[in-house]
């Protein structure tokens, strides 16, 4: 057998050099639909939009096949619930892998036509990487009267959400009916539809479902505090000026950021 003449330091810098290269992980931007729908993060992406889905309907946030979830994955492509599915019956085969256009690239099931809702968050606010979307009955109750409930009661809701936006009625699944948030999706990451529910963003999908059990939590307790017959103890002024502190050190929006900024 021929013996190497490659020094024995020059092999292993070789072979070193070839394993760091097979453990690269390019970013998921660069990788082919195909590839990025197998990708180990599109897999741990998928799992948590199962266990969304799951508390969504066991919250009874969504009803029939109502209500969606995405996250995206890089900066080309966005992992959706599908078309015409319980939130309660999702598989991990069942999300849908797509492009920033809506345009379906993996998996075999057509996704969600409220997509495009998400993507104009996505498109909008880069710092919005997850949307939940569904149809709470007491903040959707809210939205039948097309109003918000009061800021500046309850202390969950004012730390997570603060005011909540009201966008106009548009027919659901349309580009007008996506575009309807535009003007509310900087300062809020939680926003009524009037006649129609609710939709939350954050950094994660397990943080866009949290927003939703906050505000359905909010709008219940606040319509429970008005059967007290007694009057509502709002938090003070400078007690909420504590709260927008913490929010801006935690990389929360508010729509009263600007006031505090104001302040000086
Ligand atoms: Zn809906």
């Amino acid at each position: 057998m021929e013996q190497s003449t490659v020094p024995i330091s020059e092999q292993v810098r070789e072979v070193a050099k070839a394993t760091m290269e097979a453990m690269r992980v390019p970013p998921a931007e660069e990788l082919s639909p195909a590839t990025a729908a197998g990708s180990a993060e599109a897999d741990t992406l998928r799992a948590e939009i199962l266990r969304a889905g799951r508390k969504l309907w066991e919250r009874q946030y969504v009803d029939g096949n109502g209500g969606n979830i995405s996250v995206r994955l890089g900066s080309h492509y966005v992992l959706c619930t599908p078309t015409m599915m319980s939130k309660c019956d999702l598989e991990l085969a069942d999300i849908c892998l797509a492009d920033m256009e809506g345009n379906i690239v993996a998996g075999t099931r057509q996704r969600t036509s409220e997509l495009l809702l998400h993507l104009e968050i996505y498109k909008a606010n880069p710092r919005a990487r997850a949307v939940v979307h569904c149809h709470p009955p007491y903040a959707t109750a809210f939205a039948l009267t097309g109003s918000a409930p009061p800021a500046g009661l309850l202390s969950e809701c004012e730390i997570f959400i603060g005011p909540v936006a009201v966008a106009p009625y548009e027919t659901p699944g349309t580009p007008t009916f996506a575009r309807s948030v535009l003007p509310f999706v900087q300062d809020h990451n939680t926003i009524l539809l009037a006649n129609h529910g609710i939709v939350c963003w954050s950094d994660t999908v397990t943080h866009a479902e949290w927003l939703v059990e906050i505000l359905e939590t909010y709008c219940k307790t606040y319509l429970l505090a008005q059967q007290i017959g007694r009057p509502l103890l709002p938090i003070p002024e400078e007690k909420i000026a504590e709260i927008l502190e913490m929010k801006r050190r935690m990389g929360l929006p508010d729509a009263r950021m600007d006031r505090l900024e104001g302040r000086g």
